[in-house]
């Protein structure tokens, strides 16, 4: 397959160079070619969806909604195919890929019902016959800049907002999920989205990213990605009065108290920890647990974790693949070398050949210092670490000693500490005796500190970004 961009109703090839994408799971497979646009062609994307504007933001809510429920109904007669591309270009299994492609359509038909939903309020005016009300306005033309872990959901998660909401887009996919992104537009073309609506071009972040952040005239700019990259997206969008929404990095943290049910923890902590081989912004990559029970703790993860089933992305029983690309594996493999180094608690087996894919073995290790690069930066891989608490204060200050606040999850049958705890975790997703990741899609979503510019994406509260509030007054008397 070979990725192509979708500028104006047009496909196109840019010429702004080339890439061979790799299966993960099997590098010796070639699975496409991306072409790759220079500023020009973002350029040219940024006019289409200006010039496509009025035309989109003119019609009612309810029809924008009618064209997302087409997307739906296009992408779930043809889930399987995409969640199988996707699991081929980033290595995702494909048990999780088809739940992925899943909420992608659930999304879709979430937003398309807001075509008929509320989109204001009728605020009572001091003075008579004066009608004052509040309506929701597009902010014209969003760049969305999208990261490679959800190819599909996060794609969407912003796309339906800022389209429900009349804005046009010009959409910058992940290098490493290009040739999903082509199918997925493909799609949605054939679906009769109108052209210049949803603009796609692949590309470099350094030139097509840049170009979009820094060249084309935008109204906003949705980005999910790195904490680096995310602050330079910001810094940007400030300096242009560009309304910025940054989603970034996590160094989500699960406490485990004595009293925990064991049965239900142990497989919450795996699952936040390995699936999607750890490379979810919300994956558990620190275990905090109250020392009591650490021996217990630890044995359990290592029964739990030498047992899961590493393999291709295509293999139905894999609970997790490779990591998605050689880039990953070699920043993730640097961490392993730490964890080697420390002392490993728990490491699984590969049901192939490691060496046939970018292979990296769940691991969870212990013996590190709260400042040790294991516990403060994000692997972004199947690492976790494993810290010992005195108790739930040493634990929740444990939990908050990071710049990350994405998510965090607290495992008790203790109701005053869950409270505690959900009151002073800082993180923007607290959840109890519940994973860290699996967040739903109809509740906000969003972190603190370096985690999030702290708007919320998903549920009601996309609505907020993509849209601006007008307060409209009349004064109806003779
Ligand atoms: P990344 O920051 O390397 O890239 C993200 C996107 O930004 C890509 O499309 C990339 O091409 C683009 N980009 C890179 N440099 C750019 C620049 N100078 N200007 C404009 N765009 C540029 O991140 P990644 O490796 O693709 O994704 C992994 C990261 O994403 C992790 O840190 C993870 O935590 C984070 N993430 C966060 C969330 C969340 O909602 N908080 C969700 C998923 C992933």
């Amino acid at each position: 397959m070979e990725s192509r961009n979708w500028i104006g109703g047009e496909w196109s090839t840019p010429k702004g160079g080339e890439m061979t994408v790799y299966n993960p799971s099997d590098t010796k497979q070639e699975v496409g070619v991306l072409h790759l646009s220079q500023a020009d062609d973002v350029l040219q994307a940024g006019d289409a969806a200006r010039r496509a504007l009025p035309g989109w933001a003119g019609l009612t809510w309810a029809q924008r909604g009618e064209h997302l429920y087409r997307l739906a109904a296009a992408l779930e007669a043809h889930a399987d195919e995409i969640a199988t591309l996707a699991s081929t270009e980033m290595g995702k299994p494909i048990s999780e890929m088809r739940g992925e492609v899943t909420r992608g359509i659930h999304l879709l038909r979430y937003y398309a019902a807001e075509g008929v939903r509320a989109i204001g309020q009728v605020i009572p005016s001091t003075q008579s016959q004066v009608l004052q009300y509040t309506k929701r306005v597009p902010l014209g033309v969003v760049g969305i800049i999208t990261p490679w872990n959800f190819p599909v959901a996060i794609p969407i998660w912003k796309i339906a907002p800022a389209l429900i909401c009349g804005n046009t887009v010009v959409w910058k996919p992940a290098e490493t999920a290009s040739l999903t992104a082509t199918r997925l537009v493909e799609l949605f073309a054939e679906a009769g989205l109108p052209g210049g609506v949803l603009n796609l071009v692949i590309g470099t972040g350094s030139t097509a990213g840049s170009a979009l952040i820094e060249q084309v005239e935008l109204d906003g700019v949705s980005f999910t990605g790195s904490t680096a990259t995310g602050k330079h997206v910001a810094a940007i969008c400030a300096s242009r009065n560009i309304k910025y929404q940054t989603e970034m990095g996590g160094k989500n943290a699960a406490i485990v108290l004595a009293d925990a049910d064991f049965k239900t923890t142990i497989p919450a902590l795996v699952s936040g920890a390995f699936r999607s081989a750890g490379q979810k912004c919300t994956a558990t990559s620190r275990i905090i647990v109250e020392e009591s029970v650490y021996d217990q703790l630890a044995a359990a993860l290592r029964d739990a974790v030498k047992d899961l089933y590493v393999g291709h992305a295509l293999d139905p029983k894999s609970y997790l693949g490779p990591v998605a690309s050689k880039a990953q594996f070699e920043k993730v493999s640097s961490y392993v070398r730490m964890a080697d180094q420390a002392e490993v608690v728990a490491r699984g087996t590969a049901q192939v050949d490691p060496a046939s894919g970018h292979y990296v073995l769940p691991t969870v290790v212990a013996g590190v210092g709260v400042d040790h690069p294991l516990v403060q930066e994000e692997i972004f891989g199947p690492v976790t670490a494993l810290l010992p608490a005195r108790g739930v204060d040493e634990a929740i200050e444990l939990c908050n000693k990071t710049v990350y606040g994405l998510s965090a999850a607290i495992f008790t049958q203790d109701l005053s500490n869950a409270i505690r705890f959900l009151e002073e975790a800082e993180a923007g997703m607290v959840r109890v005796n519940l994973e860290t990741a699996g967040v739903e899609y109809q509740a906000p979503f969003g972190g603190m500190k370096w985690s999030s510019s702290h708007t919320r994406e998903q549920g009601q509260a996309a609505l907020d970004f993509y849209s601006q509030v007008k307060t409209c007054a009349v004064y109806y008397g003779g």
